[in-house]
């Protein structure tokens, strides 16, 4: 199955994206973990990726989208994959259904974890609280908001019209969560 999963940050993406990759088999493709990793080894991709990060803006597309377009080809994508925090923007998401098509293997779902505004800013403050991440500062959270609002929010319409978007609560305990997405993916 492939899968892209949205939903804004602190709804609890990364979390579930995990369990449901577990259970399928099937790799989790995080972008913002790919660039936090290049980040931190100091790589020409985290050197780029570093001011964009760390002021809640989204790195170019042009950047993103060169990173998946490797990654969906790699062998252990064969089977499917779930792609958690790309698209994020109108351009990601055309460049995403040009090179899936391409390959002859279009997306299948896109579902949506939807978490009102002021729920988010506490648990993504609770969340810097707890990991160590260089963009979990209130303004940043703010930013990064913000950012999510005008550029990734207009995707859910997108696959909407597209005719493979699933919208699921994101609020609840964590098994619950799981439920809803596993009940609205068919698994
Ligand atoms: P995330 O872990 O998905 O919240 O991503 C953390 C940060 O990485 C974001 O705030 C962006 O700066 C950057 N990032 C991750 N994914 C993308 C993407 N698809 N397009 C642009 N920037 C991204």
């Amino acid at each position: 199955m492939r899968i892209v999963f949205m939903g804004p940050p602190g709804a609890g993406k990364g979390t579930q994206a995990k369990i449901i990759c577990s259970g399928l088999g099937i790799p989790q493709i995080s972008t913002g973990e790919i660039l936090r990793n290049a980040m931190d080894k100091g790589t020409e991709l985290g050197r780029e990726a570093k001011s964009f990060v760390e002021s809640g803006a989204l790195v170019p597309d042009s950047v993103v989208i060169g990173i998946v377009k490797e990654r969906i080809q790699e062998p252990d994508c064969e089977k499917g994959y779930l792609l958690d925090g790309f698209p994020r923007t109108l351009e990601q998401a055309d460049a995403l259904k040009k090179m899936t098509g391409e390959l002859g293997k279009p997306l299948d779902v896109a579902l949506n974890l939807a978490v009102p505004q002021d729920e988010l800013v506490q648990r993504l403050l609770e969340r810097a609280r707890k990991e160590n991440r260089p963009d979990d500062t209130e303004p940043v959270i703010k930013s990064r908001l913000q950012t999510y609002e005008e550029q990734t929010l207009p995707l859910v319409d997108y696959y909407r019209k597209e005719g493979i978007l699933k919208e699921v609560n994101g609020l609840g305990s964590l098994e619950e969560i799981t439920g809803r997405i596993k009940e609205a993916l068919g698994i």
